[in-house]
């Protein structure tokens, strides 16, 4: 008789929780033996609740494995060359080893067809760019130099599916579909996979044949239909169904999407890209939204911090515990 297909649920907060303990004792490591404490900092420009809530998460998940997280909040009628200004003061701070700019940045500052968001971002010196935006950092990640600071996204999708278990072999040669051509998600994971597996650039899962899909793509079923793992990251909720997806596929969920729910106290739940309830009995493996990515995303920014501080005070980057990781979270 068929088993019922029982998928394995990639529980990104609690693999959040298993790598920021480990990165945790890294943290008090670099303390006791070089006196170094990581330093944080964030630039928040604006009162959106959104981002106020974002920065307040980043800033608490820092400080609880002793990084120093600092939020730099300004008013959102503050101009782009004082902006310039204030994020130029923050990074030169001696005690900041990564820097941030919160997105998305004040719509007056793209007035006259500038490019806020690349001048702003552009300014972040490479060796702080902790969300790995920078073109250079795009410029490392995009010609394989391992050294980079590499976008959080994508390689919170890469640590979740390691920490699974997923090795090399789950990935090599496998039919992968990126849904979404972003540069912070969509265009870098898509790279990452597709290039050979080397631990100290995409965790030793590359080697997949990637299919990248967008807005403007003919048959995305079919795309789908054809992959052992499907990324998607558009900000649509319900485009993967259930029909779309191979049984036994591995699917990862970046997007993150209100719908309304009048059920709920504050009016909206929060749900992925991907048609969760329909697609499960399908399902390999499957991220919840929440829960999935989002974690992940945060967990490799810590961890960016963290190697950003040691590059900046030459000692060697610390590796992650991947077994004993794999071990905890396989008794979850
Ligand atoms: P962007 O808006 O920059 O990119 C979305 C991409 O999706 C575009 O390339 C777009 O195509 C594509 N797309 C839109 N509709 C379709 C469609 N019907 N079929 C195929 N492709 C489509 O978004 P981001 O990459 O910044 O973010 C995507 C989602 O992920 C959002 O929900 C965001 O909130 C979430 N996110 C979550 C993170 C996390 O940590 N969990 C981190 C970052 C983002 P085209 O280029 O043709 O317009």
């Amino acid at each position: 008789m068929s088993q019922p297909n029982s998928p394995v649920i990639l529980n990104g907060s609690k693999c959040a929780a298993v790598i920021q303990e480990q990165l945790g004792e890294i943290v008090a490591r670099l303390k006791g033996t070089h006196g170094l404490i990581p330093g944080l900092d964030v630039l928040l420009i604006g009162d959106s609740a959104a981002s106020i809530s974002y920065v307040t998460g980043k800033k608490k998940a820092a400080e609880k494995i002793g990084i120093s997280g600092r939020i730099h909040h300004y008013p959102a009628d503050i101009t782009l060359a004082y902006g310039l200004e204030k994020l130029e003061e923050i990074q030169n701070q001696s005690d900041c080893n990564g820097v941030l700019v919160q997105l998305p940045l004040p719509d007056m500052w793209s007035a006259d067809g500038v490019d806020a968001e690349r001048r702003v971002i552009d300014a972040i010196q490479v060796a702080k760019d902790v969300d790995g935006f920078t073109l250079a950092s795009q410029g490392h990640l995009f010609s394989n130099h391992p050294e980079g600071l590499k976008p959080c996204t994508p390689m919170g999708i890469l640590a979740l599916m390691k920490a699974y278990g997923l090795k090399t072999e789950a990935v090599r040669g496998k039919n992968v579909c990126v849904v979404g051509r972003s540069h912070i998600v969509g265009n870098p994971i898509c790279h990452l996979l597709s290039q050979k597996p080397q631990e100290d650039f995409n965790l030793g899962l590359g080697d997949a044949t990637v299919t990248q899909c967008n807005s403007r793509t003919k048959d995305l079923a079919r795309h789908c239909l054809d992959s052992d793992i499907i990324i998607s990251a558009t900000g649509y909720p319900g485009l993967v169904r259930a029909d779309m997806v191979k049984p036994g596929a591995v699917l990862m969920d970046v997007g993150v999407n209100r719908v309304e729910d009048s059920g709920k106290k504050r009016g909206y739940r929060l749900v992925g890209d991907i048609d969760y309830e329909a697609v499960l009995p399908k399902a390999g493996y499957i991220t919840p939204v929440p829960g999935g990515i989002g974690p992940m995303t945060i967990t490799m920014l810590l961890y960016n911090t963290i190697q950003a501080a040691c590059l900046q005070n030459g000692l060697a980057i610390p590796g992650l515990d991947w077994a004993d990781i794999q071990c905890k979270i396989a008794e979850i």
